[in-house]
């Protein structure tokens, strides 16, 4: 019992959780306006720089409204996935990642590997 009130009362004194970047900016509406705006210009200027990616990603992304391309999970069973191209020319060809493998198998395709038995395991 006592040791049980000793560790409410460290939890309430610890700081409170940080609630990152955004939403320090998000506080405020000149600051999210310039945010937004340059947002905007970095999104639009990639969009620019990758016209091949934006096709594909449109062509995954209305393919699955349609059901004609089904959603699934990571191999480390995460149900919330991304799909990743290893060649944006086969758009529909994908394999459907969590955001870290994504992110994991992105760095691999840019240094020249393919296939992912080198991803780490999710926890
Ligand atoms: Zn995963």
């Amino acid at each position: 019992m006592l040791r049980n009130k000793k560790m409410i009362t460290k939890k309430k004194k610890s700081k409170p959780k940080c609630k990152g970047h955004y939403w320090t900016i998000k506080a405020d509406p000149e600051r999210l306006k310039d945010f937004i705006k340059r947002t905007q210009v970095s999104v639009k200027a990639w969009r620019a720089r990758n016209p091949e990616k934006v096709r594909a990603q449109r062509i995954v992304f209305v393919a699955v409204r349609n059901g004609s391309l089904i959603r699934q999970q990571c191999f480390c069973g995460k149900k919330r996935t991304e799909a990743h191209h290893e060649d944006y020319t086969q758009c529909l060809n994908v394999v459907w990642l969590c955001k870290r493998h994504h992110a994991e198998a992105d760095k691999l395709r840019r240094n020249g590997v393919k296939r992912y038995p080198h991803l780490s395991t999710c926890k």
